[in-house]
């Protein structure tokens, strides 16, 4: 594999990112939603820098099965906290063809909140499929299958702290 945003990139992306979150919704309270389970690193760094009134959900959505081919979604939200009549941000770990952030937002849309943002990790270039831009972005990467920081291939590497592109060679092994 190879590097693509190393440890210390990834946390000043995320701290800018956190600025503008702050910027956008100031002290009112925020409800973020991390989508399971791609985001979980980016949404226990995110939340550190934030200093409004938190609350923090999850909500999973899966769709992704093996490398890059597309399974059908399904959402699941019954871990998620009550939305209604709050200030709510998704935050997830890639938008690639935006589909998942698409549909996840419709869903929590139906349950009433006043408002409803996403903020993503990284976003590809030119796979946008999806009439949607996130609010919140930290980096634009190429079109290339990545891992690390939450993001895994067949359920390996999230723990990584920084995010490679896997080779062609990396994506027929099993790193299970
Ligand atoms: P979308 O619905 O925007 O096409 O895809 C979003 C989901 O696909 C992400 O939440 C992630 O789970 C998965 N995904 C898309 N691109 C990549 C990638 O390069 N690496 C990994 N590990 N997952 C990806
Ligand atoms: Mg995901």
């Amino acid at each position: 594999m190879r590097e693509l945003l190393s440890k210390e990139r990834l946390e000043s992306g995320v701290a800018a990112m956190a600025q503008q979150v702050s910027q956008c919704y100031g002290d009112r309270p925020l409800t973020i939603l991390g989508v399971l389970t791609g985001s979980i690193v980016l949404l226990a760094d995110l939340i550190r820098m934030l200093e409004m009134p938190l609350r923090v959900g999850v909500v999973q959505a899966s769709s992704y099965r093996g490398q890059t081919t597309r399974g059908r979604l399904t959402i699941n939200s019954d871990l998620m906290p009550d939305v209604h009549g709050r200030d709510v941000l998704l935050v997830d770990d890639i938008f690639d063809t935006g589909h998942t952030i698409n549909e996840v937002m419709a869903k929590v849309r139906q349950l009433g909140p006043t408002s409803i943002r996403c903020a993503v990790l990284l976003r590809k270039t030119g796979r946008q499929e999806i009439d949607l831009d996130p609010d919140f972005v930290a980096f634009d990467i190429p079109d290339e299958f990545v891992v690390g920081y939450g993001l895994d291939y067949r359920d390996a590497y999230r723990n990584l702290s920084f995010v490679a592109a896997l080779e062609p060679d990396d994506l027929e092994e099993d790193p299970a």
